[in-house]
């Protein structure tokens, strides 16, 4: 029996290569050893939404790119939040056995309230319940996150605890997979790469578009003519090839500090690296891209699949709580 990991991320559309690193290769490679239950949480993306209408579009998107990266719905279950609806009640339940001081110490709910004051909505503050809720559901014992996402995590410990306390035990207490999500900076080389800020590069572009795109990028501000040395520490597209050029960094670096190779020049040969590596990707997606009702499917067979725990557990946690 492999071990369960749950993950939800929200849906942003199509994903760019910060999603790529950061989350969907660990995504990947989960697979193997644990059995994966990936949630495209669309109630939570309610939370600070204020216009649904790209809503579908942008869960279409995101699914049909993580597929194409290797997400295979025959050894996980991919689905969709709201279309297991068992989520939604059993959030209502644990809201009962959770303290409102701890939900109002959250640190990103105070964040939201402040980046958002015409919307502090209920749903913010309840968010790690939903959180829990997501995971309990399905007693996932295992959920990667970042070191950032810890006191998260905690919380829905915290959670899960004290429901077992009052009712028996019921969910594990999930733990925590540490993983080291790498921060890529976008175009800019300042900010992480968002599609809000357009600094970022979508997965599904052209070769072309990702030439166009990358050249756009700001390198070394100190090198202003081309016999200028460079400084590739201080240069993102040199902390790309890091990624995409593994085998040439050294090398890379030092005709960057002579000025032996130009920034054009550089970015083209990350371009050209970046297009290879994702030559896969982009023909797996143009072949899933034809198939509207594949992905339709994939979704529906998930959310049933997840459903089959999702009732079970509801099922005992309702009677737990004296409910039936
Ligand atoms: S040559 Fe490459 S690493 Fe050096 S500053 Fe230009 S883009 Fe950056």
């Amino acid at each position: 029996m492999k071990r369960r990991v749950f993950s939800g991320a929200r849906p942003t559309g199509k994903q760019h290569l910060g999603n790529y690193l950061g989350a969907i290769q660990n995504y990947v490679n989960l697979q193997e050893e644990y059995e994966c239950v990936y949630c495209i949480v669309d109630v939570h993306a309610l939370t600070t939404l204020e216009d649904t209408g790209g809503l579908q579009k942008n869960i279409y998107d995101m699914m049909l790119d993580w597929l194409a990266a290797g997400l295979d719905p025959r050894k996980s279950s991919l689905f969709v939040q709201s279309h297991v609806p068992e989520v939604m009640e059993l959030h209502t339940l644990l809201s009962m056995v959770t303290p409102l001081g701890w939900l109002l110490r959250v640190p990103t709910f105070k964040e939201k309230a402040r980046l958002q004051p015409q919307n502090i909505n209920y749903g913010l503050v309840g968010y790690p319940v939903l959180m829990t809720a997501d995971i309990v559901l399905y007693k996932a014992e295992v959920v990667p996150v970042g070191e950032d996402q810890l006191p998260h995590l905690e919380l829905a410990r915290e959670i899960a605890r004290r429901f077992n306390n009052l009712f028996g035990n019921t969910f594990p207490e999930p733990e925590a997979k540490l993983t080291s999500f790498p921060l890529i900076l976008g175009l800019d080389g300042k900010e992480k790469m968002s599609k809000q800020l357009n600094n970022d590069i979508e997965l599904a572009l052209s070769d072309e578009e990702t030439v166009e795109r990358i050249m756009t990028a700001v390198t070394d501000p100190a090198r202003r003519y081309r016999d200028d040395p460079g400084h590739p520490e201080i240069c993102n597209i040199y902390r790309l090839h890091g990624y995409f050029t593994p085998f040439r960094l050294e090398e890379i670096a030092s005709q960057c500090r002579s000025a032996k190779i130009g920034c054009v020049e550089c970015k083209q040969l990350l371009a050209q690296e970046i297009n290879a590596t994702l030559k896969p990707f982009r023909e797996r997606r143009a072949t899933l891209a034809n198939k509207p009702k594949y992905i339709a499917d994939v979704l529906a067979d998930g959310a049933e699949r997840a459903r089959v725990i999702a009732r079970e557990t509801l099922r005992e946690v309702k009677q737990k709580m004296g409910l039936t």
